[in-house]
């Protein structure tokens, strides 16, 4: 087995769209796995303690939630509370009536542009000690946060899973941490993407590039380029949309 480094951790928010830290006993003990779900959770050594990093959904309902742990062949109880949050609405007009109220043949292609965003997001890595601190990964204004609900000319859509950076075209996209690059593509509403692979399944996805510089299946460092700041895909203007 490959060594386990001690490490930082993410700020715990447990809240729909934020990160649940579990405490899963001491690490003199091997390492547990878990999961969330039906999932895979990423599991990290800190203070000598194993401790399960959880992202939470946005669409997750407030209240206990339980994690399947299993440790030394042992199942093991892990609960953790998650509590209600009210994210603001954005109203946002599109001219493209299109990606408001897309026709049966865009509808065709964004339910394939789903079914390989879910599996690039389903990627699993079996890294040890997976960076958990990002840089921004370009230059720009904050114009949307995450977690909006959003309103597409009037009507309820998805909520906002990412941060939108407004930046011109062009502008350069760099990796935020280190990573493999495990599917790139241009979607519908994303436009132009890259997802990359960070470890024990924390994956990263970049929208809207007007260029993809990475190939699949590179591995990336922290502050390479990988693409620039484009307007593909559903948009009202240039802008890095990031997910992680
Ligand atoms: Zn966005």
């Amino acid at each position: 087995m490959a060594p386990v480094f001690a490490q930082t951790l993410p700020r715990a928010d447990q809240v729909p769209g934020g990160v649940a830290l579990v405490d899963l006993g001491p690490a003199s003990a091997p390492r547990p796995t878990a999961r969330f779900q039906g999932e895979p959770i990423m599991i990290v050594k800190h203070t000598d303690r194993w401790t399960a990093v959880v992202g939470l959904p946005l669409s997750l309902k407030p209240g206990d939630h339980d994690l399947d742990v299993q440790s030394s062949g042992q199942k093991v109880a892990a609960t953790f509370a998650v509590a209600a949050k009210q994210y603001p609405a954005q109203h946002i007009r599109i001219k493209e009536r299109r990606m408001v109220d897309p026709g049966p043949e865009d509808l065709k292609r964004i339910a394939r542009d789903q079914e390989v965003i879910r599996r690039a997001f389903a990627s699993w890595r079996d890294d040890p000690a997976p960076p958990l601190s990002f840089v921004l990964p370009t230059q720009g204004r904050l114009s949307s946060e995450f977690g909006l609900r959003r309103y597409f000319n009037g009507q309820a859509r998805q909520p906002h899973s990412g941060l939108d950076i407004a930046a011109p075209t062009g502008t350069a996209v760099l990796a935020p941490a280190a990573g493999v690059v495990v599917a790139i593509g241009d979607y519908f509403f994303n436009g132009k993407t890259i997802f990359i692979d960070h470890g024990q399944g924390l994956v990263s996805m970049y929208n809207h590039l007007s260029r993809i510089a990475v190939i699949d299946g590179a591995q990336v460092r922290r502050g390479e380029l990988i693409g620039n700041v484009g307007a593909t895909g559903r948009v009202t203007g240039a802008h890095l949309h990031w997910t992680v």
